[in-house]
């Protein structure tokens, strides 16, 4: 962007310790979600071997805490899973005065109730933003997508708890986040509302579904119903059309438009070539089957 010279820094004026701390190294999480790219199960190491790991890091960021200003956690699990990370957040005490440090919190928002927050009330006293990922209030919706079996009444208690802290100024800005994809996109409407009105979030951010492998290829092609080829792209550019889209508070990342995703053949060529083969292949050897079946129903019923 041609800005590289605003970042340059004189490597005798690099600070012995960073102002600014990012904890997403604890991949640890209560949901599966369909959509996920960073799934524990993934991991080729035993979880003991993990653990140590954690344990390390959390234990070499101890000199390093002091001196940290702005601090932010998660984004690849679920902080109130990764005990390591809870811990770092529970013993920051900043040698900066608190007006000047930040935290920046990432949860999926299912354990998010007064219980686990004791944990790290602590960061109330600084800048606070918490963004909570949420991908549907309808039940079923939420239990597919989320890969879990809580009751989605357990997460709308929760976010009736985090209001109670943003309504008290602890929180200092609330935003509630979806990744709007084929299952859920419907629902989008009543769910930006509810996060605004019945919530009181702050932002409303909507991230359209990206083709990025989380899932296999066909898979992935239909989660995208952005793409110019998928069968309900209609209804999606149907739906975005509702004023609560143009609500300020309401940051649709999406903006209703196509994603590049091309249609499902010259997809699965690109991405899984064997696949392709195979589903070519066997759509040839159907076609005499279908063609057979149409004029035998042609003959029988006349249609
Ligand atoms: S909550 Fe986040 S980290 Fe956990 S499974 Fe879902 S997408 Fe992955």
């Amino acid at each position: 962007m041609g800005t590289i010279n605003d970042h340059l820094i004189e490597i005798d004026d690099i600070p012995e310790y960073p102002s600014s701390l990012y904890l997403a190294h604890e991949e640890v999480c209560n949901y599966t979600c369909t959509f996920c790219t960073s799934r524990v199960s993934w991991r080729k190491e035993p979880p003991e071997v993990r653990n140590a790991g954690y344990e390390a890091i959390t234990e070499k960021l101890k000199p390093v805490l002091p001196h940290v200003k702005r601090i932010s956690a998660h984004g690849r699990g679920e902080l109130f899973c990764a005990r390591g990370i809870l811990k770092t957040l529970s013993e920051w005490r900043p040698l900066a005065p608190a007006e000047e440090c930040s935290a920046s919190l990432e949860t999926n928002g299912s354990l998010f109730d007064a219980e686990h927050w004791k944990q790290i009330e602590n960061l109330g006293q600084y800048n606070l933003r918490v963004a909570i990922t949420v991908t549907s209030f309808d039940e079923y919706t939420y239990r597919l997508l989320s890969g879990t079996t809580l009751p989605i009444q357990q997460l709308i208690d929760n976010l009736h708890f985090v209001r109670s802290l943003r309504e008290k100024g602890i929180i200092n800005h609330l935003e509630i986040a979806s990744v709007v994809q084929e299952r859920n996109f419907w629902q989008m409407p009543e769910f930006a509302r509810r996060c605004v009105e019945e919530f009181g979030a702050d932002t409303v951010r909507l991230r359209p579904y990206l083709v990025h492998g989380s899932n296999n290829p066909i898979r992935d092609w239909f989660t995208d119903m952005r793409g110019a080829y998928h069968p309900y792209r209609e209804e999606y550019r149907q739906i975005m059309q509702d004023p609560i889209f143009q609500h300020p508070k309401v940051l649709d990342w999406g903006g209703g438009r196509d994603s590049q995703t091309p249609d499902l053949l010259p997809f699965l060529i690109r991405r899984e070539k064997v696949r392709a083969i195979k589903v070519m292949t066997a759509e040839i050897l159907k076609w005499p089957f279908r063609k057979a079946k149409r004029l035998l129903n042609r003959l029988r019923f006349g249609i």
